[in-house]
């Protein structure tokens, strides 16, 4: 097959070269495709065809490097789990470069396990085929459910094993995002004393994600804003779909809005707001109900470090940033409003305040799935799942009385998410050679709001008795 020249553009790494190490992936003994992005690769102007020949296969472990194109891994702070850390970064990524996607703006082409680097600290710089299947079904299934998030190209199986509680086979995941810009990017910019540094950082982040924000009076105070609105809206939709991210450490906060980071991450299927997947999160900081006021606190974080741009006067500065944090409760509730109004199949403008309210403790008090509730309730087989009649009747009698429109109900009300066994299942299998599973669970929750009789049981919770779902970190 002829050789391709593939454009990558290398803005990050110009924009802020000392946040951006040059270095080389690991070999991969004997690279595999084991899943491949066909739409994804087209949308980036790549051949499907050529990405899956040996060549286009270690182009996807960071092994065939494109001429003109630099990896580089990427520097960054964080606090993780409240505690900061001023040197975090790649440990195990590189970031290939930038693409034009189809819509005609750029995209991030990065790879996750890919090597030590020198922000690996006591890591091997691998990840294991599992979680990277993870990472991939669930990212593409919250692309298809309108969330934003990065997106995944392919996993490579490196044919390298690596260790962890037991011996695991590696892979690598080539991911796509709008950027890999995180709060943490800016923290550790901030915390190098460079105010150049920290104004290159947020040029770059406004030309890349919120442009308009240049023309302002204060353009940086605007990146904020546009910040702000873009992960009040984020997590208010997370909480909508009952996605739990599990670990949302101020280095997988990004600066598009989009989802990053899917280690021990799950959809919630009983309604309860204290909800925790995480095995590492003892005190249960990012529960599902935590996570809106977690987002605040994380873009506190993103104020504290842009405020030498806000103003020059450091009480000045504050002051900005105190108001335009102050955006985000107002910000969040009225996501969340308008997408439960959309749920529930309301009218926007109404005030449906106690009948949200009361329709949350019916379903935490009775365990009710969060995703078949809502699908079912469009038609007319939500009841079955309460057990508790007399509360539900009264309370489907109040919701009929409003006239909802069951048929817009289903355009947002996916039958299918994730569900952490079949994720599990689809998993399991792929590690053992049998994509059959994964391939099933892909289709349906790339197409969730289509509902299809031989997939029925896709659509179902985990089989009672099945016990609590745990997800581990050191992914
Ligand atoms: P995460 O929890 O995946 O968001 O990662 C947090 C930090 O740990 C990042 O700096 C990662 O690059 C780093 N990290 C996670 N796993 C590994 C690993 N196996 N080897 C090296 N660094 C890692
Ligand atoms: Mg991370």
């Amino acid at each position: 097959m002829a050789s391709v020249s593939i454009p990558l553009s290398r803005r990050f790494a110009d924009a802020v070269p000392e946040m951006a190490i040059p270095w080389a992936a690991d070999d991969a003994p004997s690279p595999r495709l084991l899943v491949l992005n066909d739409l994804l690769a087209v949308d980036l102007g790549l051949d499907p065809d050529w990405l899956r020949s040996p060549d286009g296969v270690r182009f996807l472990v960071g092994r065939h490097v494109p001429e003109g194109a630099t990896p580089v891994a990427q520097a960054y702070a964080g606090h993780q789990f409240g505690n900061y850390s001023p040197r975090l970064g790649d440990g195990r990524a590189l970031l290939l470069g930038e693409l034009v996607h189809a819509d005609g703006l750029p995209r991030d082409l990065h790879l996750k396990g890919s090597g030590r680097t020198p922000f690996s600290r006591g890591g091997d710089g691998f990840a294991a085929v599992g979680p990277m299947l993870r990472e991939y079904v669930v990212s593409e299934a919250m692309h298809a459910l309108g969330i934003p998030t990065t997106r995944s190209l392919a996993v490579v199986a490196t044919g390298r094993e690596i260790r962890r509680e037991t011996v695991l086979p590696g892979a690598v995941l080539a991911r796509v995002a709008g950027s890999h810009l995180r709060v943490g990017s800016f923290q550790y910019a901030r915390a190098t004393d460079d105010v150049d540094l920290l104004r290159r950082l947020a040029d770059h982040a406004i030309a890349r994600h919120h442009p308009a924000a240049a023309d302002a009076e204060n353009p940086y105070l605007a990146l904020f804003d546009a910040v702000v609105a873009a992960q009040s809206s984020l997590v208010a939709r997370w909480m909508l779909v009952g996605f739990v991210h599990g670990v949302m450490n101020t280095d997988n906060v990004t600066i598009s809005g989009e989802t990053i980071d899917y280690g021990p991450c799950a959809f919630m299927e009983a309604y309860d707001p204290a909800t925790v997947y995480s095995s590492i999160d003892h005190g249960g900081r990012y529960a599902y109900g935590n996570q809106p006021g977690i987002t605040g606190w994380n873009l506190a974080r993103l104020a504290e470090s842009l405020l030498p741009l806000f103003a020059d006067d450091e009480d000045r500065a504050i002051a900005l940033a105190v108001d335009a944090l102050g955006a985000f409760p107002g910000l969040y509730e009225n996501a969340v409003t308008a997408g439960t109004h959309a749920k529930l199949g309301l009218p926007q403008g109404i005030d449906a305040g106690t009948l949200v309210e009361d329709l949350r403790t019916i379903l935490r008090d009775n365990h009710v799935d969060h995703t078949s509730f809502h699908r079912r309730l469009a038609t007319g087989a939500a009841r079955d799942l309460v057990l508790d009649l007399a509360a539900i009747d009264g309370w489907l009698a109040r919701w009929r009385a409003l006239s909802p429109d069951t048929d817009a109900m289903r355009l947002v009300n996916p039958a299918y998410v994730p569900r952490n066994h079949l994720v599990e299942q689809a998993l399991a299998a792929a590690v053992d050679g049998d994509n059959t599973p994964l391939t099933r669970l892909l289709d349906a929750v790339t197409d969730p709001f289509t509902e299809s009789g031989d997939r029925a049981e896709l659509a179902e919770p985990a089989p009672a008795g099945s016990g609590a779902y745990r997800t581990f970190c050191g992914t």
